[in-house]
């Protein structure tokens, strides 16, 4: 019998580049070289074949860096919502800080009834942020506010997921780390790019920029690999969904799975970064 592939969600993730800093970014954007952003023609045949692989989705998304620089964002968003009988709500995250192009915001307001744009809210850029605020309020577009400033931040604040060295876990080491994570508590968060899908956006990032060890079709699926038939993907892909582990967490703190508030740092300190690059 055929097995089901199912996910919650996955993410496009069209660039690296960020107009903010933050010195605990999950995705190292202030850190590290942005790498390759994706063309239009690369998100076409990621959502073909994401859609050929995966049986049944809830959540599509579009995440960064972030995506309100990226200059495709309005088509890239075109070619998500063809596959709109195939997602039940679409998401884009956003810090909230660039101001809304009129292509992009034009095709949320198509889209309306499936679009949620989530923002994190960083106390930074106010005057941008309001002003952002108020045009999505003011067309009754669907977005929720993650506070991430002051006090009360959402989940209390972020976590340091530490630099990409091997902290030679065992397995069941390794699987105690990934059991108890967030992002593979709620899920996964998986995370696409370079045709590559990962279970969250540290194994990515890490396996891209060369820190982690890449094993495709085990730790993360290639699914642009022309050596392997689609079949084997399905297969492959639904091994890495009930996984025990993944090489990636042995390369990452694991803190995101903890409840010691020490543990727990304000959100988007802002820090100058060896890399940062924008688009102009
Ligand atoms: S807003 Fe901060 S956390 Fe988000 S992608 Fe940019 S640098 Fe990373
Ligand atoms: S512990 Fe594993 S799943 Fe969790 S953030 Fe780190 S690499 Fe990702």
């Amino acid at each position: 019998m055929k097995k089901e592939i199912i996910l919650k969600r996955i993410a496009l993730i069209p660039s690296f580049r960020c107009n903010l800093n933050c010195r605990l970014c999950i995705s190292s954007s202030p850190n590290l070289p942005p790498g390759n952003d994706m063309t239009i023609e690369e998100a076409k045949k990621t959502l073909k074949l994401i859609f050929t692989l995966i049986d049944k989705l809830e959540l599509l998304q579009i995440s960064g860096g972030e995506p309100f620089l990226f200059k495709e964002l309005a088509p890239m968003i075109f070619e998500c919502f063809k596959y709109a009988d195939r997602f039940e709500k679409f998401m884009l995250f956003t810090n909230g800080t660039v101001p809304l192009r009129d292509d992009v915001f034009e095709i949320i307001k198509q889209h309306k009834d499936k679009f949620i744009l989530f923002i994190s809210n960083y106390g930074l850029h106010t005057e941008r942020f309001n002003a952002f605020i108020k045009t999505i309020n003011k067309n009754s577009i669907t977005y929720r506010i993650m506070n991430y400033h002051g006090d009360d931040q959402y989940f209390g604040g972020w976590v340091d997921f530490g630099e990409y060295v091997s902290y030679n876990r065992t397995p069941a080491m390794l699987s105690k780390v990934f059991h108890s994570c967030g992002q593979v508590q709620c899920g996964g968060c998986w995370q696409v790019q370079n045709g590559q899908i990962h279970w969250c956006p540290r194994s990515l990032r890490g396996t891209l920029a060369g820190f982690i060890p890449s094993r495709k079709n085990i730790d993360y699926i290639d699914i642009f690999d022309t050596e392997t038939t689609l079949d084997e993907k399905r297969t492959a892909l639904y091994e890495l969904i009930h996984a025990d582990y993944f090489l990636g967490c042995d390369y990452c703190t694991g803190d995101m799975g903890t409840n010691d508030p020490t543990k727990r740092y304000p959100a988007a300190e802002q820090k100058v970064a060896r890399h940062r690059v924008i688009y102009e």
